[in-house]
């Protein structure tokens, strides 16, 4: 057994069961032990590659993002850009550059990178060397202020809660351990944090459907939200999942790019869950607006990634040139990330629509 193992089986030995939010949060987060303590999960050699990582054209497009929303907001002095675990770092990197083309924005912004583990700051503080960076392990330690916020595939790696609906009510699903094999048990009875899952999808749950929820996510939207109702700004969240209820589970490991058994040796595979977009959009508080969600493809050839694909081929190689071609296709095909992945915009207020919703 890994040392992460051994810790929650003592744990779970000295306290009972626990949640699978607890479980994840550990595998995922432990400061020593945990999934992204390890320095370098993404890329062909690691786990899992995300959209930055297959392409500049993603940060980049991102970046003019930004820039865009920035002019809307009537191009203040002062504005903070905001990334939610920015992983090696790349995403900023290719937004800034691209953002570079109007000089008032970059010397209008503050770089505000929330990252909880180590191993990745001290990755991005190599990415970023060029730039005045200032981390935070929350939300909660970025100063007030406007702010352009960004998470890519951040949110699917937040810890959920699984429930099975039962006779009586729904039940968490929790990890126990026997003899160092980790399962799943029904709790005996409904808890209270039961109480936030969707009444229509109660009023249509038939007895052993599993059901998540994500409270870190509904709690870190309401602050985001909340501060751009007070500050200004607009936010940009990306990431794969739905926006229907949902009535399935969808917790899922890799491992060098295969499923994997979340249970199985905790910290050493990537765990993340379908972000419930639905969820996202009703935690918003009152006065701050909702974009979509739209597909991730229709949000990115909105952008006008044909356009930025062609200048990119006009000086590259042969080689290259199907590099670019089969980033787009990995980036907006049906049946790659284009449809499965959502972009969701939150800004203050109704009068700015963000570029591409
Ligand atoms: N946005 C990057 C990385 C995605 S992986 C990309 O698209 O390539 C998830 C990132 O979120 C990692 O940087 C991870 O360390 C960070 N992270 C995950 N959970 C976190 C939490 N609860 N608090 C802060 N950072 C977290």
């Amino acid at each position: 057994m890994n040392p992460l193992a051994v810790s929650l089986e003592r744990r779970i030995a000295a306290e009972g069961p626990i949640t699978i939010a607890t479980y994840m949060a550990e595998a995922l987060m432990h400061p020593v032990h945990g999934y992204y303590a390890k320095a370098d999960p993404f890329g062909a050699d690691g786990d899992f590659t995300t959209a930055p990582e297959i392409s500049q054209m993603f940060g980049e497009l991102i970046g003019l993002w930004c820039v865009e929303m920035w002019h809307q907001l009537g191009a203040p002095a002062e504005i903070q850009l905001v990334e939610l675990g920015p992983g090696r770092g790349t995403l900023m990197v290719d937004a800034l550059r691209a953002a570079s083309i109007v000089p008032a924005f970059i010397d209008a912004v503050s770089l505000h990178l929330v990252e909880a583990s180590p191993a990745l700051r001290s990755v991005q503080e190599n990415s970023l060397r060029a730039f005045s960076v200032t981390w935070h392990d929350t939300m909660a330690t970025v100063p007030d202020g406007p702010m352009l916020l960004v998470a890519n595939e951040f949110f699917d790696a937040l810890p959920i809660h699984q429930f099975t609906y039962t006779e009586k009510g729904w039940c968490e699903r929790l990890v126990t351990s026997i003899d160092g094999d980790f399962s799943l048990i029904v709790a005996p009875r409904s808890a209270p944090l039961a109480s936030l899952i969707p009444k229509p999808l109660s009023a249509i749950a038939t007895i052993g459907a599993i059901t998540e929820i994500c409270p870190a996510a509904l709690s870190l939207i309401e602050r985001i939200s909340a501060k751009l109702v007070e500050f200004g700004g607009a936010a940009l969240v990306i990431d794969y999942g739905d926006e229907q209820v949902q009535a399935r589970p969808t917790l899922q490991s890799l491992r060098a790019h295969e499923y994997h058994d979340f249970l199985q040796t905790p910290g050493a595979a990537d765990i993340t869950a379908h972000v419930d977009f639905a969820g996202l959009k009703r935690a918003v508080v009152p006065k701050a607006e909702c974009w979509g969600p739209i597909a991730q493809r229709d949000f990115l050839l909105r952008l006008g990634l044909m356009e930025r694909a062609e200048r990119l081929r006009v000086k590259a190689t042969e080689m290259q040139r199907a590099d670019i071609d089969g980033a787009c296709h990995r980036l907006i095909a049906p049946e790659e990330m284009g449809t499965l992945f959502k972009a969701l915009a939150i800004t203050a207020d109704r009068a700015n629509p963000p570029p591409a919703f």
